[in-house]
């Protein structure tokens, strides 16, 4: 069972109510700030009354976008966006809303958010590029797991799955700029959800798995189109 303790989890958590004054310029920054009572202040003051699994099992770390402007503008530099997503880790993940914690596991078990089979992946690859040779792009060809590139190109599953001509965006500047880029074969996701989930084991592990691309291939630069 998760350590539902924030104050654990972050260090200096006890700071934090003497640290803020409420002087409200979160909120005022905030910009989902009212949707369904949502006040950054409002989870300060809930850690203050010691109110942890109130705010982990409320809607507020999950009605925030992470987008982090509460945190930034923070006079006293209240850990606003760590506090939202701390919370957001120490949820239970069976109540994790919406597909993000299963898009994590599926990432996990098979390489991308949709699951989508690597044999179906390069298959799709091959055919568009075809396609776009075709469409006036003489020569092209999507580059899979070629060494050396200058760029590793991350991919979001949701263009495979539902998009695919979406992809031809970025192939099209590469071809005109005379870039070198390629595809890895596996772990290709771009789209970290464990980001959004709080989950930060499950985040390390899929970075680590592009990291580990870039070594493999010794490709020096990164793209994630996301
Ligand atoms: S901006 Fe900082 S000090 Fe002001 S209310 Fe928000 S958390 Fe408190
Ligand atoms: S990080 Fe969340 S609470 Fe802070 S300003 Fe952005 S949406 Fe609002």
């Amino acid at each position: 069972m998760a350590d539902i303790n924030l104050a654990r989890q972050l260090p200096d958590v006890l700071s934090i109510p003497h640290a803020c004054y409420t002087c409200s310029t979160c909120a005022s920054r905030c910009p989902v700030s009212g949707i369904d009572g949502l006040d950054p202040r409002q989870a300060v003051r809930m850690l203050a009354y010691g109110m942890d699994q109130e705010l982990i099992d409320s809607r507020f770390p999950w009605i925030c976008t992470l987008c982090g402007r509460c945190e930034s503008a923070c006079p006293m530099n209240v850990p606003l966006l760590k506090i939202l997503r701390t919370a957001r880790g120490l949820r239970n993940r069976d109540k994790v809303p919406g597909p993000i914690h299963k898009g994590v596991i599926m990432d996990l078990e098979r390489g991308n958010n949709l699951g989508i089979p690597q044999e179906d992946f390069l298959f799709l690859l091959n055919d568009l590029g075809y396609e776009l040779e075709d469409e006036g792009f003489p020569g092209f060809y999507v580059p899979i797991d070629q060494a050396g590139a200058n760029f590793l190109v991350t991919i979001n599953s949701k263009e495979p799955f539902a998009e695919p001509d979406d992809l031809k965006f970025w192939w099209k500047i590469f071809y005109a700029a005379k870039e070198s880029w390629t595809v890895p074969a596996v772990h290709w996701e771009g789209v970290n959800w464990a980001l959004f989930s709080g989950d930060d084991e499950s985040m390390r592990e899929l970075v680590g798995r592009i990291v580990a691309n870039m070594q493999r291939l010794k490709i020096p630069n990164l793209l994630l189109p996301e």
